[in-house]
């Protein structure tokens, strides 16, 4: 069953085959048999084994040019020698914090944030997760403004924790668990008229994302932002921009809300934060948020492993990569290359890719029907290419490769989409005949 199913590698040695059917027999004994049936039949069912920049090794032997980037984690590729070194190094002196004396790597990285950070945002709150920085911002919030109600927009994806999910725009992961956090509505995206026919006395902020990503990539407008930014200032509303995805130089510049200059009042990273080598969440805010959160109380909001000191050496080796090496820019660069390519193929196959949309290295392919991007993704896999469509909206593919990533790079990408869809729109029209 196996071999039949990760039938685009050639040939996979025995001791390869029995090794992933034993990790597929573990994933359906104790992890989750549906997810191990969906990757599966996703055609992941190979094991991650080793990776270098931008290519990942697995299990079968085949190296892929990883244009998924762990949706935003491996935007330094997989395994920067500069963040490997910085955990190493801290790894042979102390990898987690006693939590009793000071902290030298958290506030080192404390500083660089606020150094890079848009406008004033000058303190941060370390964490381990997307979610759980989100889980902070609100809370924040709520205490900064002695208000209680937040406004989210519709396909929002904050994370899955009960804060983070009720300002989640997705009902397929709300309903299950309701009642959520009360007091939080959804308007559309990119709408500020619905934004401020939503704000009552009682809304703390509003909460958004530069880029949509799982609601299938869409970028926030710069009117739209500074429309917010003014909404919030009128009505005594804070503004959380969630860059967990959109941070560390993915849309071009180093955060995504610095296309339309506006300064949000909190501020979430997470995913790239770590340089793809440890797990991290940061919270930013201003100090007049911080002296209402943590005045009275500095140990309001609390983590024991937030802002451990692995992480935050990882933290400050990841910003210093980024800028070194010029990556917002590269960012901007290669996202052009790749857009220009892209829609110059949409111009050619105009009833097979429906849109292209994106901003830097965070690009949504949307396709008519959901058939086209398995297609286009299994061509692409045969080329050795990794591509993903968000299981929640299966008709977009999302192309967020590594920062890193070179000019004939994209070409080989571009060269396989191409025909990875020739070979769907051959494969449908005989199915039409
Ligand atoms: C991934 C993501 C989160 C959640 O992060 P986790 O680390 O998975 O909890 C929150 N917000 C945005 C915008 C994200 O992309």
């Amino acid at each position: 069953m196996t071999a039949e199913l990760i039938e685009t590698t050639d040939e996979i040695s025995p001791e390869a085959e029995a090794r992933i059917e034993y990790v597929y027999d573990l994933y359906r004994e104790s992890v989750n048999p549906g997810l191990a049936k969906l990757m599966m039949f996703a055609g992941f069912g190979d094991i991650e084994d080793s990776g270098e920049g931008c290519l990942l090794r697995t299990a079968s032997g085949k190296e892929y040019l990883d244009f998924v980037g762990g949706f935003g984690v491996f935007s330094l590729g997989h395994r920067h020698p500069k963040v490997v070194a910085a955990v190493h190094r801290q790894l042979d002196r102390l990898p987690l914090s006693t939590r009793t004396f000071f902290n030298q790597q958290m506030a080192e990285l404390s500083q660089r944030l606020a150094e890079i950070a848009p406008g004033d945002l000058q303190y941060t709150f370390f964490s381990n997760s997307g979610a759980e920085a989100v889980e902070a911002a609100l809370k924040f919030a709520r205490i900064a403004t002695g208000k209680t109600d937040f406004i989210s927009t519709n396909g929002a994806f904050h994370g899955k924790t009960f804060g983070a999910l009720s300002v989640t725009g997705r009902e397929k992961y709300r309903k299950p668990v309701e009642p959520l956090v009360p007091g939080v509505v959804f308007v559309p995206f990119n709408d500020l008229n619905a934004m401020e026919n939503a704000v009552t006395e009682k809304t703390a902020a509003i909460i958004i994302e530069m880029v949509q990503g799982e609601g299938g990539i869409y970028v926030a407008s710069e009117e739209y932002m500074q429309g917010l930014r003014r909404l919030c200032d009128d009505r005594g509303i804070l503004l959380i921009v969630d860059e967990v995805q959109t941070g560390m130089g993915r849309t071009g510049r180093m955060f995504g809300v610095e296309h339309s200059g506006v300064v949000p009042d909190i501020m979430t990273l997470a995913k790239a934060l770590g340089g793809g080598v440890m797990p991290i969440g940061a919270t930013l805010a201003t100090s007049a948020i911080w002296d209402k959160v943590f005045g009275e109380n500095p140990l309001l909001h609390t983590s024991t492993f937030g802002g451990n000191p692995l992480a935050c050496a990882a933290g400050i080796a990841a910003i210093e990569a980024t800028l070194d090496e010029n990556l917002c820019q590269n960012a901007e660069e290669r996202g052009e290359q790749l857009l220009t390519g892209l829609r110059q193929l949409q111009t050619q196959f105009p009833n097979i890719i429906k849109e292209v949309r994106g901003q830097g290295l965070i690009i949504g392919l949307e396709f008519p029907m959901q058939e086209y991007a398995e297609l286009t993704i299994n061509g692409l896999a045969g080329a050795n290419i990794i591509a993903a469509y968000t299981l929640n909206n299966p008709k977009v593919i999302r192309i967020e490769p590594p920062l890193i990533v070179t000019k004939a790079q994209c070409e080989t990408f571009l060269k396989a989409f191409e025909e990875a869809i020739q070979m769907a729109h051959t494969m449908l029209s005989d199915l039409e005949v």
